[in-house]
């Protein structure tokens, strides 16, 4: 059982119908959503979503203008941030220039009045956490991005919060450091136990770190789920937009025997979908295929679900994958990706070229908006 299946779990974090108003906008809309001890939790979303806005609340440094936030069962309101058993990670890190990596860890467990001993304990057990030992003396400015991430990081969670709340924590890293240093944050919050939850508006960053995601729009959350069901079974096509590159068909759901008959654009063949959804005949509908489930060819497939033809107008190399863009007839754009290794043992498809594209009677999500 994940502990959001478990129905003997109790949730740590429980937002009930949380609205957030700034004056006369809403920044969150009646919003309701539960949060395990020891999840990874990822807040996705657009700027201007809401996301930071929820964090505040956790925090306390916001009060929601309706509803609840329960933590660990108690009502948070009233509740003043110190005396929450929460800790957040703010992007600027906000470490002291004028202390060292040591210090800065410790300073949090001096103000509350820790032993000496306990405290040189604690930082000890972080900077191992963190890999920072070597690091230990030298002072913010003498570490590199990547090191001072993990100084505030290690600063936050000395503590030993229940929740650490992480506000977009890689935005200053470089896209290689970024990959690492994702991998480096699960591995913590692994070995800590602590319950992360996460804003960040990189979806490659959610997909990689979260246990869920939330995808949110507009302050409510459209979808929460786990990264795989995201991807493979989003509920809306602003879901499916929004997580990966898609391919979107608008048309009319005609029911058959295992699914639908779509018809579409002018002169177009009708397409095929196996799905256990329920649409009414003529029902207005979207498919959502991703490049990845699209097959490319010169020669017309003989045994596949769904082909249309079209013209490659043109080639996007990504190393070990390419993504070829094609017009099709009636001016539809689509786009089909395919590994390099693959394509190198045919014929190589170029700009202009005509070809075929096809997919199975399962690859795309039939959507309803
Ligand atoms: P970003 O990714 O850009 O940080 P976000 O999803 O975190 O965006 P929030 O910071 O939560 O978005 O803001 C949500 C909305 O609420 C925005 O439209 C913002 O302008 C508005 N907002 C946030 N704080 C205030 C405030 N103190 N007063 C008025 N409006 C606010």
């Amino acid at each position: 059982f994940a502990p959001w299946d478990d129905p003997n779990e109790k949730p740590l974090i429980q937002f009930r119908n949380v609205t957030k108003r700034f004056g006369d906008f809403t920044a969150i809309d009646n919003l309701s959503q539960d949060i395990y001890a020891r999840e990874f939790f990822a807040l996705l979303g657009p700027s201007g979503c809401g996301k930071t806005t929820m964090m505040r609340m956790l925090a306390g440094f916001e009060t929601p203008t309706e509803g609840q936030i329960l933590i660990a069962g108690q009502d948070m309101a009233g509740v003043p941030p110190n005396k929450r058993p929460v800790n957040m990670m703010f992007q600027s890190y906000a470490l002291f220039p004028h202390l060292s990596v040591w210090e800065n860890i410790a300073f949090g467990l001096k103000r509350e009045g820790m032993e000496k001993d306990k405290v040189d304990a604690r930082v000890t057990e972080m900077l191992r956490l963190t890999r920072l030992e070597r690091f230990a003396k030298r002072k913010p400015h003498q570490i590199s991005g990547g090191q001072r991430q993990r100084v505030a990081l290690a600063r936050s969670l000395a503590k030993a919060p229940k929740l650490l709340l992480l506000d977009e924590p890689l935005g200053a890293l470089d896209a290689k450091l970024r990959q690492d240093t994702q991998f480096e944050l699960v591995d913590i919050q692994e070995k800590t136990g602590t319950t992360f939850v996460i804003v960040t508006h990189d979806q490659e960053e959610a997909m990689t770190v979260a246990s869920r995601v939330a995808v949110m729009d507009e302050g409510r959350i459209v979808q929460v789920a786990t990264p795989a069901v995201i991807y493979e079974q989003p509920n809306s096509v602003y879901v499916a937009d929004f997580i990966g590159d898609v391919n979107i068909i608008e048309g009319a759901a005609n029911p058959s025997a295992d699914g639908y008959d779509i018809t579409w654009a002018e002169g177009q063949p009708i397409l095929h979908v196996k799905t256990e959804k329920t649409f009414a005949p003529g029902q207005k509908c979207f498919l959502a295929i991703r490049p990845e489930k699209v097959g490319i060819s010169a020669e017309e497939p003989t045994d596949a679900a769904n082909k249309v033809q079209g013209q490659i107008i043109d080639i996007a190399y990504l190393g070990n994958l390419s993504t070829y863009h094609v017009k099709l007839a009636d001016g539809t754009m689509m786009k089909a990706q395919i590994a390099n290794t693959r394509r190198l043992s045919r014929r190589s498809l170029t700009w202009e070229d005509n070809v075929w594209l096809s997919w199975t009677d399962t690859a795309p999500v039939l959507l309803e908006s």
